[in-house]
């Protein structure tokens, strides 16, 4: 078998009006976020005589993915002191292996109350007065090797390079599990009254499927295949705040609240606090009887830093009327967990469920890898025998 990069390129369906004709394949990859693009590709690198096919409900990136919202925020501070050389390898990479990202290496600075080891006068870092309460958080640690990027614009290009490398790609079909080793594709059209409809559905075989579905992942490998999981899933929302930023200003981080530089002002990205229970349906708060956007637990993380970051007590902080109005997605959180790190793991013989979920950022791609080098039968991983940084 010559190797990926000299195969022909993939097919892509991306409507209906393509005719479609089931065949098997070696993996079937479900779901074209991040985790499912990346995968994808580093299948066609380590295994070229494995078919992939990759499915996704909606378009590439789909809007409502926790990858296009994802705040692409990589600092080796969200991986574990034992896997510092694997945050690393992703951040080397974003730098080079996906195109035109948006990277830019900026410092992250955390903003204290109190002085600690290494930590340096907040005054002397020159930060814009309507952003931080010098007097409240007089304390900052700075983490220079910090970076930016967009999620959305690496699945992208992760999916264009798994097609190029031989991957085919199915767009607006919904997978189901079937349970026995098969996926029901279902292919989607939109009717003249705007009704999403099933126009046709297909029984696909594969030797391994994996489910990259976000967070409807745990949900499917529950329900279809009956295997208890964990995992579970929060509804996070993105406000913006619109003070003027620009591609060296530092992201800013106090209160459990990370200030995210973007297009010229910044995105607000709130802790995640806990699970949302089963069912649970996100609506917005009200602040000061006035109705918002933002969910409760949001606004009440907005109200408690707005005396130490002022802008969010401004007209510069987005609040909407309504949930529609604030950017907001689900993120599966492996073990069920606020900091869970993104993991895989077998859940049926040869059906594999991988998970992003709020740490994506920085281990997303390597644990990806580390799917795709373990369904090719690598046991080498790229980040192994480095040096793990401080
Ligand atoms: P991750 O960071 O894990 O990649 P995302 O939420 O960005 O998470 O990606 C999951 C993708 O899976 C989304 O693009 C979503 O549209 C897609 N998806 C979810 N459920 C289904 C389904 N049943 N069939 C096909 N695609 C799905």
């Amino acid at each position: 078998m010559p190797p990926a990069d000299s195969q022909p390129p993939g097919q892509v369906w991306a409507h209906t009006g393509q005719p479609f004709t089931p065949r098997d394949y070696g993996v079937l990859v479900l779901g074209a976020g991040r985790m499912g693009t990346a995968c994808a590709l580093f299948l066609r690198q380590l295994a070229p005589p494995l078919g992939v096919l990759l499915v996704e409900e909606g378009g590439l990136p789909n809007e409502e993915g926790a990858t296009l919202l994802s705040p692409g925020i990589w600092t080796a501070l969200d991986a574990p002191a034992e896997r510092r050389a694997e945050a690393q390898w992703v951040r080397t990479q974003l730098g080079t292996a996906f195109g035109d990202i948006s990277l830019q290496t900026r410092a992250l600075i955390d903003l204290h109350t109190m002085p600690g080891i290494g930590r340096v006068p907040t005054r002397d870092l020159g930060l814009d007065a309507a952003l931080v309460t010098m007097d409240s958080l007089p304390w900052a640690s700075v983490h220079a090797q910090a970076a930016t990027y967009r999620p959305g614009a690496l699945a992208l290009n992760a999916a264009q390079a798994a097609i190029r490398a031989g991957a085919n790609l199915m767009l607006n079909t919904r997978a189901q599990l079937c349970g026995d080793g098969t996926v029901m594709l279902e292919r989607l059209t939109v009717t003249n009254t705007h009704r999403i409809v099933v126009h046709e559905t297909h029984r696909i075989r594969a030797q391994t499927i994996v489910v990259a579905l976000g967070a409807n992942g745990p949900h499917a490998v529950e329900h279809d295949l009956g295997v208890h999981t964990a995992h579970a899933r929060a509804y996070r929302q993105f406000p913006r705040l619109n003070l003027p930023s620009t591609d060296r200003s530092p992201l800013l981080r106090a209160h459990g609240l990370t200030l995210r530089p973007v297009s010229g002002g910044y995105t607000l990205v709130p802790a995640i606090h806990h699970r949302d229970p089963a069912g649970y349906e996100p609506v917005g708060g009200k602040l000061t009887g006035v109705p918002t956007g933002l969910r409760r637990e949001t606004l009440e993380d907005l109200v408690a830093a707005m005396d130490d970051l002022p802008a969010l007590a401004t007209d510069a902080l987005e609040t909407g009327r309504s949930l529609s109005d604030v950017p907001g997605a689900w993120f599966a959180l492996p073990d069920g967990r606020p900091d869970g790190l993104p993991m895989h793991s077998e859940v049926t013989p040869n059906t594999h469920l991988l998970l992003g979920g709020p740490k994506a950022d920085a281990l997303g791609l390597s644990v990806a890898y580390d799917l795709a080098a373990r369904i090719a039968g690598v046991e080498e991983r790229p980040w192994d025998g480095s040096a793990t940084l401080p």
